[in-house]
């Protein structure tokens, strides 16, 4: 088969790679660029989209180059705390931080060695995509390399090529417009000693000035301004505004790095798919970064698009599987793009008479715990409902579209992530199902015929919650950690059970068991971590 080619080696891009070759498909990564874009866009990643990195064998390299993220504080225009809204450092229910912070060359850099050692990626830089041509075999990809032309042949395109995407030109997309554009400064600073700063991300919620400010990692900090109308660079960094943009901070005592301008923009492409031609990341969309969200919203493309991908070009479903794709993806992208740009509004806007009601409405719902659940919680909206997502029954509508949960879970005696539980089973597969036999006893088994069941020990108790809080017995799973299906307590399980009994009851989980005791005595370490499918699927006997 000819590979599957990616334009542009971003970190969505070098992302869709990893995924590609964990399913075992050739890649052929080309990118305009020489060199990597060497200065820091992203700063920040939520703990969802930790496990997209987990499942490209990333995570742990890139968590190792974090810095935790405590959380958002809004700041009036004298820097005084209005309202704090912490997340907690430790793992939550992905099996992550909730938020980390992340310097994205370092995270491009930890993707690019991951694809250089990867076999089946090839990353080609210097070299543009100017054309496509599709017929019924794949599509024909017209490159630009070293001043001449050819054509390269593929068995499918992803446009990973940003947000003044050529692949989103070639097949005829354009974007809509979601809000209106805001022009801000972006000043990247390094301090050769530590800033005494709170760990999370300040927001000052000035509508003359409004202002964001996070220490990202090592000596690395940004601020952001937003820029009025016909104002330069120039004009915002002259000495003195400088002065109070970085206060209580000497300008002096620190490198600036790079004071660039920005144009923060909230748009949508119409489509994103034509044939076996697919868009991804900001070739797809653009979000303002009041969320953090669209690098983000870019990994996510990919974790959800691959496996349907691979699917297809494996012949194991028909091409209507990747019309759900926009499908699935956009109305959940444009809820990320919509909670950006209310933040932007509500922090920002209204004037003098915005600014007094803020401070006292924020003054009384930071108060609220349900107020204070919301902000802190990382988790983004469920999937819609379609033919991926069955959102039937309670146990579908508490349950399906959402991620499942992440706990350490005891497997064959070992205690691994339960991703990495998973990946044992898929190993290719479309999906599988969870279900529980008895509290913290649990089975996974991949959809299909003749697929080993396997003993899964929920130690925390964290699974077992969760199916019960929906009234549910199973799970239907699909590669991307998405639950399909939730299966109420009360029907189609019996035989499942039946089955589940007898596997429980082997050797496999009477092992765990042990492990399980043995573990409130002494520590048990995890059999893998963030080690991607592919990894996963080699270090199956
Ligand atoms: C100031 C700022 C702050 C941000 N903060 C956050 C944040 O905190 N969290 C977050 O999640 N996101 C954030 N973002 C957004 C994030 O940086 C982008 O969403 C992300 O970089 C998009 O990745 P991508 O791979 O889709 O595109 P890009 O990173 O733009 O990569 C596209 C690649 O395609 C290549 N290319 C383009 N055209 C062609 C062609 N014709 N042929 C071959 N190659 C081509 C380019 O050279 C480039 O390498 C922020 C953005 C900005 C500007």
């Amino acid at each position: 088969m000819d590979p599957v080619v990616v334009v542009g080696a971003g970190p969505v891009g070098l992302t869709a790679a990893l995924l590609l070759a964990c399913r075992g498909l050739e890649v052929l990564v080309v990118d305009k660029h020489v060199e990597p874009y060497p200065l820091p866009r992203a700063v920040h990643v939520d703990d969802e989209v930790f496990r997209v990195l987990q499942a490209a064998g990333v995570a742990d390299e890139v968590l190792a180059r974090s810095r935790p993220f405590a959380g958002l504080r809004l700041l009036d225009r004298a820097h005084r705390v209005l309202a704090e809204f912490r997340r907690r450092p430790e793992a939550g229910i992905n099996g992550w931080p909730h938020g980390s912070f992340v310097h994205q060359p370092d995270l491009e850099a930890v993707l690019a060695a991951a694809a250089a050692a990867a076999p089946g990626i090839t990353v080609t830089r210097g070299v543009e995509v100017t054309g496509l041509t599709q017929d019924d075999d794949g599509v024909s990809v017209v490159v630009r390399d070293g001043g001449a032309e050819r054509s390269v042949r593929a068995a499918a395109v992803l446009g990973c090529d940003g947000a003044g995407s050529t692949v989103r030109e070639l097949i005829g997309a354009s974007m809509r417009e979601l809000g209106p554009a805001d022009r801000w400064l972006v000043l990247d600073v390094r301090s050769p000693t530590p800033l005494p700063v709170w760990p999370g991300a300040h927001q000052i919620c000035d509508s003359r000035r409004p202002a964001t400010f996070m220490p990202v990692t090592g000596d690395r900090y940004r601020w952001e301004c937003r820029m009025a109308l016909g104002e330069t660079v120039a004009d915002v960094t002259t000495p003195d505004r400088l002065a109070a943009l970085l206060a209580p901070v000497d300008p002096a005592a620190v490198e600036i790095v790079r004071a660039v301008e920005y144009t923060f923009r909230a748009q949508v492409a119409d489509h994103w798919r034509a044939g076996r031609v697919l868009l991804a990341g900001d070739a797809a969309h653009l979000s303002p970064p009041f969320v953090g969200q669209g690098m983000g919203l870019g990994l996510r493309d990919v974790h959800q698009l691959v496996w349907k991908l691979a699917a297809v070009l494996a012949g194991e479903a028909g091409d209507d599987l990747l019309d759900s794709y926009q499908a699935e993806r956009e109305p959940h992208a444009r809820a990320l793009i919509g909670v950006a740009l209310l933040l932007g509004r509500l922090m920002t806007r209204g004037g003098r008479a915005g600014d007094v009601l803020r401070r006292g409405v924020l003054a009384v719902v930071r108060r609220i715990p349900a107020v204070a659940r919301l902000a802190t919680d990382s988790r983004t909206p469920p999937l819609a409902r379609g033919p991926q997502v069955e959102r039937r029954g309670r146990a579908g509508r508490r349950l399906a579209g959402t991620l499942v949960p992440q706990p350490d879970v005891v497997v064959d005696g070992r205690r691994c992530r339960f991703d990495d539980a998973l990946d044992r089973v898929l190993d290719g597969a479309a999906g599988a199902e969870l279900a529980l036999v008895r509290p913290r006893e649990l089975t996974l088994r991949a959809a299909g015929p003749d697929r080993p069941l396997l003993g899964v020990q929920d130690v925390d108790g964290v699974l077992t919650r969760w199916l019960r809080d929906a009234s549910a017995s199973a799970v239907r799973i699909r590669p991307d950690r998405i639950v399909r299906a939730g299966i109420p307590r009360r029907r189609g399980t019996d035989w499942m059970i039946r089955n589940c009994r007898r596997v429980v009851s082997d050797a496999a989980l009477a092992q765990a068991g042990a492990v399980s005791r043995d573990r409130r005595t002494t520590s048990t370490s995890r059999s893998s971590t963030s080690a991607g499918c592919g990894a996963i699927r080699h270090s199956q006997p």
